[in-house]
């Protein structure tokens, strides 16, 4: 099909599987490779031992909803009723596509910052919309946002912008003048903001998160999406949630229902019982995160190459050209067959490939022994 052909395997699914052939420490997918919290695993077996086995309502079972709500007036004193105001959806993938074609009218456009999560640009093409991107620049060590193209890209036709902060591939926070920049050309030009925020918790060195929904004005007119998967390291368990004002949340709905109907029954109220009990938990597993982190760029640096600032995710990005590769896409390719560990290029995120093309983003939510041996493996790549 015509609007989607580009799009082709995603890289995750492509590198992991080379990871996999060649038995390679998989820093490409971004997954964790520990569970999460013992509670919530014996809560959803017992969900399912209670005979929670069939369709759960439309809109997620009350418990969650009630969790996710309690949750986010907590962090941010954000209330939200759990009624009307929040759908559970099948992981932040289905949110964002429930999002974007519920909301998005064919031939409309959506402003994406990039890089993007692949994701974003399939479900507005699944819209029959147009992307407008808005680059993100290199400074300093870190990455910002070139305020005046963001401006440019904002028209008559924008029906939305996409806001990832902490932003997947480069682990930048937004910073708070360019949370207000893209909230002040929503208000201004009567766009909604889909902030996609799974990686809330996993901020470093003290810095706090802030949704674009706190912004005055912005409650209105934001979707704000998260997911149980990062917060919790349950990738697989595709528990994931919008919430926002109940227009918006009806139009997402009305996408979701056809997508999926329902998402799975037993691991929701496993997911209210982590927001409600495990947040200690989580902070923990935050902090052993940085450490993380610091491991990976440490190695990353001493192998020669240039290493961007990680404010946040799973991730980090860097620059091989210094020890002689310019091409990322080849570079991923040939890692996990020479050195056993895979990643993946920066350019499955971008429509520029001349500006991103020679950047690597690795994964470090892995165990300890397995980034120490990913440390000694990259050494080998000068
Ligand atoms: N958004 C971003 C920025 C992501 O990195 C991911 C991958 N976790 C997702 C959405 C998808 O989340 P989920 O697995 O809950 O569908
Ligand atoms: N979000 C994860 C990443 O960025 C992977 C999700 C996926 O495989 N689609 O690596």
């Amino acid at each position: 099909m015509a609007r989607l052909r580009p799009f082709g395997e995603t890289i995750f699914a492509e590198m992991s599987a080379l990871a996999t052939r060649h038995d390679a420490i998989n820093l490409g997918q971004g997954f964790p490779d520990a569970d999460g919290p013992p509670s919530m695993l014996s809560a959803a077996q017992h969900a399912i031992a209670q005979g929670r086995n069939q369709y759960p309502p439309g809109l997620g079972v009350p418990e969650l909803r009630e969790a996710v709500a309690a949750h986010q007036a907590d962090h941010y004193g954000l209330d939200y009723d759990p009624a009307t105001e929040i759908l559970v959806t099948v992981g932040a993938t289905e949110a964002i596509a429930g999002a974007v074609v519920g909301l998005v009218e064919p031939d409309d456009e959506v402003v994406l910052i990039e890089p993007y999560y692949d994701a974003y640009a399939a479900s507005v093409a699944m819209a029959g919309a147009h992307r407008r991107t808005v680059p993100m620049v290199a400074e300093g060590d870190g990455f910002r946002i070139d305020l005046d193209a963001l401006a440019a890209a904002f028209g008559p036709k924008t029906a939305a912008v996409v806001v990832n902060s902490p932003h997947n591939p480069t682990g930048t926070v937004f910073t708070d003048e360019e949370l207000a920049a893209i909230a002040e050309l929503c208000l201004a030009h009567d766009a909604i903001a889909i902030s996609d925020e799974v990686y809330e918790h996993l901020l470093f060195d003290g810095r706090p998160h802030r949704s674009i929904a706190a912004l005055p004005g912005m409650r209105d007119r934001t979707l704000r999406i998260s997911s149980a998967a990062k917060t919790f390291n349950c990738t697989g368990w595709k528990v994931g949630w919008v919430s926002g004002p109940a227009d918006l949340v009806a139009g997402a709905r009305a996408a979701k229902q056809f997508m999926s109907y329902v998402g799975s029954g037993p691991f929701q109220p496993a997911v209210a019982h982590a927001l409600r009990t495990e947040m200690n938990w989580v902070a923990a597993s935050a902090a052993a995160l940085q450490d993380k982190r610091d491991l990976l760029v440490v190695a990353l640096t001493t192998a020669g190459l240039r290493v961007h600032r990680s404010e946040a995710t799973y991730f980090v990005c860097a620059d091989p050209r210094p020890i002689g590769y310019d091409d990322a896409a080849a570079l991923c390719r040939e890692m996990p067959a020479r050195i056993g560990v895979a990643a993946v290029p920066v350019s499955a995120f971008v429509d520029d490939q001349q500006s991103w093309g020679h950047l690597v983003r690795f994964a470090f939510a892995k165990h300890d022994e397995a980034l120490h041996q990913a440390a000694a493996a990259l050494q080998r790549l000068a």
